[in-house]
Formats: structure tokens, sequence, C-alpha cells
């Protein structure tokens, strides 16, 4: 068993991603009952530190910072470091997020450490961390072994259970003095291109629509359906490449990688880079014209028909269970 596992949480516009609880779920797995630290980085979050020790850390380190208030590599790294050498964690473990996927690799040359990214399950046995990671885009998973410390890994959002939060718990909180220096970016605004709503990489429902979607307005009833399922909306490329929507809603090889509990692909053919990005969601409902799409061969549900008549159809049923 590992004596401390260093966790990075992460806050996005004012809020803790989830991803932040399930990595600290992992690190509990990886320590049993030794020490889970939690690292937050940023310019004003000690709020969060309470609910970071309910959902299982023993402790929080606060790194407060004008320069973290938003993500870049020089600042984060600079900050993490210090962190990691004053504590020497055995384990390191971070949401494989942007942020997450961007710093970890560089931590880990300076380290002269190992490191196994999009883990999607662990097992602890003794001594051992087994972590689970697809590969050849999704088709297949590989078991790794990194011998030697820190064991360090990224973890893709959505597949580690996080653990209940339990308000009676209660750790230590923490802040630490980072020295952050010789910035080469700096960030000045930050511009939101997509509408508020739920984060795609974290959502538990999405609605993709595909180039069968055929324009902007056409992905309105989409909007409309993740709207009553709680959810947000993602594309193929096809989509994205079209204009119908931004880029950053697409889904696939080239795009975000996400498994929510439920996919619903809309129009979407189902080629072999767009399953790169969602063939791992727990279920899949494929809505297209076309019997022989080849999305349905990895649907759970398949519903064959008119997009423009079943996207609003559901929505109402859903409506109706809602209410
Ligand atoms: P299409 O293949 O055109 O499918 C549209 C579907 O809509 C069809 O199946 C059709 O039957 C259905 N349809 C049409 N009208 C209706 C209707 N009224 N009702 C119901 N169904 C209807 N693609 C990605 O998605 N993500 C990636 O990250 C990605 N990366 C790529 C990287 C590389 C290097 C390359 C070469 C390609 C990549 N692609 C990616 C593109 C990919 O190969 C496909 O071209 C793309 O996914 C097709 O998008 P689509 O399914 O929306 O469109």
């Amino acid at each position: 068993m590992a004596e401390k596992a260093l966790v990075l949480a992460e806050v996005s516009e004012g809020e803790l991603r989830n991803v932040s609880f399930e990595v600290i779920a992992a690190g509990r797995k990886v320590v049993g009952d030794n020490e889970v630290v939690a690292l937050l980085c940023g310019d004003d979050v000690s709020a969060f530190s309470e609910t970071l020790i309910h959902h299982g850390a023993d402790r929080v380190i606060l790194a407060e910072h004008e320069d973290l208030q938003n993500y870049t590599t020089d600042a984060y790294k600079q900050a993490i470091e210090q962190v990691i050498e004053a504590e020497s964690p055995d384990a390191l473990l971070f949401p494989h997020t942007s942020p997450g996927k961007d710093v970890a690799p560089r931590i880990a040359t300076k380290l002269d450490s190992g490191l196994v990214s999009d883990v999607v399950e662990l097992e602890v046995d003794g001594d051992e961390v087994v972590f689970t990671r697809p590969i050849y885009s999704g088709k297949a998973f590989e078991k790794k072994n990194v011998p030697g410390s820190p064991i360090f890994a990224t973890f893709r959002p959505n597949n580690i259970p996080p653990l209940e939060a339990d308000s009676s718990r209660t750790g230590e909180t923490s802040e630490v003095a980072v020295e952050i220096k010789d910035l080469r970016t700096v960030i000045k605004d930050v511009i939101k291109k997509t509408s508020g709503g739920v984060d795609l990489s974290e959502a538990s429902v999405i609605v993709a629509g595909g180039r069968g979607v055929k324009s902007a307005e056409g992905f309105e009833p989409l909007y409309e359906l993740a709207d009553v399922l709680g959810g947000a909306v993602g594309a193929s490329r096809g989509a994205s490449d079209a204009e119908y929507c931004e880029y950053s809603l697409q889904i696939g090889q080239t795009g975000k990688v996400v498994t929510p509990d439920l996919y619903i692909a809309v129009g979407i053919s189902g080629a072999i880079q767009h399953l790169a990005g969602m063939s791992n969601s727990k279920c899949i409902v494929a809505i297209n014209k076309d019997a022989e799409a080849p999305i349905f061969d990895i649907a759970d549900y398949s519903l064959t028909g008119d997009l423009f008549e079943i996207v609003p159809l559901l929505t109402e049923e859903f409506k109706k269970v809602k209410a």
C-alpha cells in the first residue's frame, strides 16, 4: 500500500469538478487507511476544502496565487512541483482532463517516473496497483503495473465511482505559499465559446448530433432533449466541420473522450473515429434513418427513423416522466 497519495483536485468556473471526487476515491483505494491529500490550486478556492474532505480526502493543501486563477502550464507545474517536494507522496493521482493531461507528463519527466494515463479502472493487490486503460481507440484495454515510486496516473472522468459524501468527516486544511516565476503565458481574459450548462467531459447524459441533423437550427431539439435529461450536447466531427455547432462539442479521436451513463447518438453514422470517443459509454441509444448504420452495431437501443420526429417525441415523453 502507498503511504501517501497526492490527488489533484480541480475547480472550473467556480465549481469543483466531479472528477476531483473520483480521483480521491482512486487515492483511497491506493493508500487504504493511509493518507489521501488533496491539492487544490487556484486564486480563491478555500471554500471547497470541506467538500473534498467530505468526499474522502484526509487533508487538503491550498495553493492560492493570482497566477493560478486560470490554468497555465508553467504556473501549475511550478505550484504542483513545490507541493510534491514538500510532501514526498508515493502516489500521484490526477484527473485526465485538459489541465491534468497537460501537466502530468511534464511532472513525470521532472521526477523521472512512469505515468499511466487515461485510467478507467484500478485494482490493488498488496503493494501492487494495476491500472486499466483503453488502447487502440477504445477497442481494447490494457492492464499496466508501473513498478517503482511514485505511482503516477491520470483518471478519465466518469469511470471511478466517487465515495459517498460524509459530512461528519473532518480533516486539516493548510495553505502553502508557492513561488511562481518566469511565466511564458499570461491569461488576460477567458472568453467562453459554448453556452453554459453541463460540462461535456463530465456529463452523465450526452445527446450528440451528427451530419444528419443538417443545420445549426437542427441542433435546437437536441438541446431541448439534453435540457430535460440534465445532460450536455455533443457532436460528431461531421456536424462540427459543417459548422452546425462549436468544435468544442466534437467527440471522438480528435475531439473529447466521454464516458456518460447515457449517450444518445442522433444522426451519427458511427465512424471509427467517432466511436473512439464514446464507445465506452454505459448505455448507447442510436437514432438513425439508415437501419444499416454502423452506430447500431454498438448501440444498446436502436431507433430506426427520422430524428426530426423521434427527438421531439422523446423530449415530450421525458417531460411527462419528470412532471
Ligand atoms: P455521416 O457519416 O454523414 O452520417 C450522418 C448520419 O445521419 C447517416 O448515418 C445518416 O443515415 C443519418 N441521417 C441523415 N438524416 C437523418 C435523419 N433525418 N434522421 C436520422 N438519421 C439521419 N469524427 C468524429 O465524429 N470525431 C472525431 O474525433 C473524428 N476524428 C477524425 C480524425 C481523422 C484523422 C479522420 C480521417 C476522421 C475523423 N472523423 C471524426 C470523421 C469521421 O471519419 C466521420 O467522417 C464523421 O464521424 C462522420 O460524422 P457523422 O456521423 O455526423 O456524418
